[in-house]
């Protein structure tokens, strides 16, 4: 999981049925469509579950997850937390040591100096290692809280504050931002950013965790990046891309 400031840019007509800032197109019809992807996709692959962990422990897995895969960020966790017993020991540990804990993650001189940071910097503002206040926060507050501590943007922020504390943001990786783009849920030229926006505002309500989970799956086993496998991907019929394709091998048939 499959994460700057985004307060000033929620959409605030999604529920005015009128049409996106950026696609243009009306939002009703965006968020049928994401619906109809969504039972689509339940169909497909059924409900995940996934590992609910704190508040904090997600924080960290999540930035171990920064530009690498599943594997990796689970190996350096899983070392992370055998080479330490707690999240204070990480926090006031010689950052060497830290950074051999996660080196399977990629990027250790970055991201251990990163943790080290995020861990000093929630104990500064609570006193604790422990950022179950958030829960109590309204959505933008909360989001505005973790994306001030550097190294957390908005995806990690959306995957925190989803998966931990239930709030109905959207996480939007390099799947999602792929395989909603050939969807048609955003636009061409809509940057991974300003597609958490929408993508939440998208989602049919209470869906987002699932939503999220499929839509990466969707992109792992048949939206590849290179070569999507259409002929057996169940969302053909609302796939803009597709659509797009099919047109153009038609038109170039009716010209040859
Ligand atoms: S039809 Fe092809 S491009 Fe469209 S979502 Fe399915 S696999 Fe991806």
């Amino acid at each position: 999981m499959s994460h700057r400031t985004i307060t000033s840019r929620r959409v605030t007509n999604a529920q005015a049925g009128g049409s996106h800032p950026i696609t243009q197109q009306p939002l009703i019809e965006l968020k049928r469509k994401a619906r109809r992807i969504h039972n689509t996709l339940l169909k497909t692959y059924g409900v995940p579950v996934w590992n609910r962990l704190d508040g904090v422990s997600e924080l960290v897995s999540t930035i171990l997850s920064q530009n690498t895969n599943d594997g990796n960020r689970d190996l350096a966790y899983t070392r992370l937390r055998a080479r330490f017993k707690t999240w204070e020991a990480v926090r006031d540990a010689d950052p060497e040591a830290v950074i051999e804990a996660i080196r399977p993650a990629g990027l250790a001189n970055q991201k251990g100096p990163r943790i080290q940071a995020a861990l000093r910097r929630i104990t500064e503002a609570r006193g604790e290692l422990n950022i179950d206040f958030l829960r109590d926060l309204p959505v933008e507050e909360a989001r505005g809280w973790l994306t001030s501590i550097n190294g957390v943007g908005p995806k990690t922020a959306a995957i925190v504050l989803l998966f931990c504390y239930d709030m109905p943001l959207f996480p939007v990786d390099t799947h999602i931002h792929r395989v909603a783009g050939r969807l048609g849920l955003i636009g061409p030229k809509v940057t991974a950013e300003q597609a958490h926006t929408i993508m939440e505002q998208l989602c049919p309500p209470g869906q987002h965790g699932t939503f999220h989970i499929n839509i990466i799956r969707h992109g792992r086993e048949i939206c590849h990046a290179r070569r999507p496998q259409c002929e057996r991907c169940p969302l053909q019929g609302e796939c803009d891309d597709y659509a797009r394709r099919r047109a153009e091998e038609t038109r170039q048939g009716e010209c040859a």
